[in-house]
């Protein structure tokens, strides 16, 4: 597959032919740990990378291959590589390239998970973390002035839904001489290519929009080959390699990447609008929305505004208590990005590892929403919102 087919095409022939055998249409998935090799100088040159090929499974793995090989062509990348786990995608991507007393620049709005990284682990390897309010632009390019090793994004971010500017900061990390990684399990390759705008690499979650049917775990980095290939070698070294099966679900999953996000970016704007007229709604967070204060960068660099959306309720965790398990059809989960629509507050889901105090000064009320929106109808999303909100409202009246 070649860069210039246009996306939906990629989405469901890239990384499928060159991994197909015995004339099955689907790529195989190959559970074998290790590869016989009857030539010894065969096995040698395979080991050494002189030959195509496969050693052993922590190090690479035909099923995996494909999907890397799919992803990479989403992402218009060089090269890409994966992992077990999205998490595993991000501290591997990091440990690759920090060395103590090296300085990392990121945002307070990464992913729960990110931000432990940041708060906890990495400045007890000696690595100075600042964190930038995720919007302030300009504080960010002050700090990019005295320099960093890494500039690390992730936008939309999770569970406000804030936008980063990402060709004004990676011009700005470029300047600084820092590695621009963007976190890009939010946008999609759908909605949003950082590598086209300036970063260096990008990384997702594959639990998520990827795989879009909530039973694979995975994670995913793309950029230019020599950079991939440094991450490759820490990985296959420490062994947070993906596995066949989950490459596979999400192989099969991505297949229809584009008719998922299309349909899930539709529901979350029209359920955005539909929330900001709820009496009992105190703010909603949607980069559609034209009251959203980065609208504008959002219109710019993404194509349609992606399935994720929050909100706050007036009454706080008691009204969330009482409203989620009204809904019908919404799973109350941790996961996102699945054809079914999940919902939980961000304090028992994206920010579970925060303290209070931690959620509070990342602008996340104890009473906030998130709602991954899936595929169904969306007049089937909203009116059982409206019947949720109907029946708290009716018992708030008692
Ligand atoms: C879920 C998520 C991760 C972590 O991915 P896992 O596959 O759960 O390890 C990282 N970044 C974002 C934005 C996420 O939503």
């Amino acid at each position: 597959m070649n860069h210039e087919c246009k996306q939906e095409t990629n989405a469901v022939w890239a990384g499928e032919k060159d991994y197909l055998v015995h004339g099955a249409t689907q790529v195989p998935v190959v559970l074998s740990v290790a590869y016989n090799y009857d030539d010894m100088d065969d096995w040698y040159d395979v080991a050494i990378g002189k030959k195509k090929g496969h050693i052993y499974g922590r190090n690479t793995n035909p099923t995996v291959q494909a999907f890397e090989d799919k992803v990479k062509v989403l992402e218009g990348a060089e090269a890409a590589t994966s992992f077990s786990t999205g998490m595993a995608a991000i501290s591997n991507t990091l440990s690759t390239f920090l060395l103590p007393e090296d300085r990392i620049i990121s945002i307070k709005d990464t992913y729960g998970g990110t931000n432990k990284i940041f708060t906890e682990f990495l400045p007890r390897q000696q690595i100075e973390v600042t964190l930038c309010d995720t919007s302030d632009h300009e504080q960010m390019e002050r700090e990019l002035e005295q320099g960093c090793r890494i500039l690390y994004l992730e936008t939309p971010t999770n569970p406000t839904v804030k936008i980063t500017d990402i060709k004004r900061m990676a011009a700005a990390g470029k300047r600084a001489g820092a590695l621009v990684i963007v976190d890009n399990t939010f946008g999609t390759p759908m909605n949003q290519n950082p590598l086209s705008l300036g970063a260096d690499l990008v990384i997702h979650s594959a639990t998520k929009f990827l795989g879009g049917h909530a039973d694979a775990l995975g994670g995913v980095v793309c950029g230019a080959q020599d950079l991939v290939e440094r991450i490759y070698h820490y990985r296959e070294i420490n062994g947070a390699t993906m596995d066949p099966m989950a490459a596979y679900l999400t192989l099969r999953g991505m297949k229809t990447l584009h008719l998922r996000v299309r349909e899930q970016s539709k529901n979350a704007l029209e359920l955005a609008k539909y929330l900001q007229n709820r009496q009992l709604v105190e703010q909603v967070f949607y980069p559609g929305l034209t009251s959203h204060p980065n609208h504008d960068i959002a219109k710019d660099q993404m194509k349609s505004f992606g399935g994720m959306l929050s909100f706050s309720v007036h009454g706080g965790m008691d009204t969330v208590r009482v409203l989620l398990p009204k809904l019908k059809y919404a799973h109350r989960a941790a996961n996102l990005g699945a054809v079914e629509t999940t919902v939980g507050p961000a304090r028992t889901t994206s920010h579970v590892e925060c303290t209070p105090e931690e959620r509070a000064a990342m602008g996340i009320p104890e009473g906030l929403i998130r709602v991954s929106c899936g595929i169904e109808n969306s007049e089937d999303i909203i009116a059982d919102f409206e019947q949720a909100f109907a029946s708290v409202e009716a018992g708030l009246e008692v």
